[in-house]
């Protein structure tokens, strides 16, 4: 039975080892992997993982030089800004807001924007135009303060913070949403240019070329009314960057 005793003590050996081991290899995965993607789950080294990032429908072929709708060939203007009068004179997103970018936004928008915002404001800043990059300050879509006060942060102004140190500029807190409206998403075309009319204005004189910072381009409205806001206390021309903007093909 002598064998028998050894192969139980081995096992038991191995049990330990094995044991010890994991721990082991937990403990390396908590250093190397310290939390999860908060898009899909996984264990990543950033908030969002590589493979997320690399799933994000980017907006990289030719687009409209005004709205910066993704078009067949680059265009100055397409068939959906032509004839809307912007306040701003070029708007640009990093992506669709379409499949993982669309999840990543809504978690940076309403649970943790504080910890997703950097990586979006890499998105944005890595493909951004020059023309963009070269504004004297950047500022944000402000949000009526109850929501804010709600929400406990403006997701576009942690971009607009990220994007500016990445750019070496200030982000500054230039405007005020004066009124309490309907959400945007729940309104027409039409109704959402009337809903944002005079929504905003600008807290302070505005001096030379702002870059204007939100989450989401879906019609244009809120940041042509933002922009409309900044020009009128000074701005010489207000440009826009968002981390996706919706596509209607
Ligand atoms: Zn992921
Ligand atoms: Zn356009």
């Amino acid at each position: 039975m002598l064998w028998v005793r050894i192969v139980f003590m081995e096992k038991v050996k191995l049990k330990a080892v094995r044991e010890r081991l994991g721990a082991m290899v937990d403990a390396l995965a908590s250093f190397v992997f310290p939390e999860i993607c908060f898009v899909c789950g996984r264990l990543s080294r950033k908030p969002i993982c590589a493979d997320c990032l690399n799933s994000f429908p980017l907006i990289t072929g030719p687009k409209c030089a005004r709205c910066g709708k993704p078009t067949a060939l680059a265009v100055p203007e397409c068939r959906e800004c032509r004839g809307r009068g912007f306040k701003f004179v070029t708007a640009e997103a990093a992506g669709r807001y379409d499949g993982s970018l669309k999840e990543a936004i809504h978690i940076l928008k309403y649970c943790n924007g504080k910890r997703l915002s950097r990586q979006m404001a890499e998105l944005v800043t890595s493909g951004i135009d020059e023309r963009l990059m070269s504004a004297d300050v950047l500022t944000f879509v402000p949000m009526t303060r109850g929501k804010e006060a709600k929400r406990g942060y403006n997701q576009a102004e942690l971009l607009a913070s990220d994007i500016g140190s990445l750019l070496g500029r200030k982000a500054l807190p230039l405007l005020l949403r004066n009124r309490a409206f309907k959400p945007q998403s729940e309104l027409s075309f039409d109704e959402r240019r009337r809903n944002v009319r005079n929504a905003f204005e600008a807290v302070r004189p505005v001096r030379g070329r702002v870059l204007l910072i939100d989450d989401v381009y879906t019609t244009g409205s809120t940041v042509s009314e933002c922009a409309r806001a900044l020009k009128r206390a000074g701005a010489v021309e207000v440009m826009v960057a968002t981390v996706a903007r919706t596509v209607i093909d």
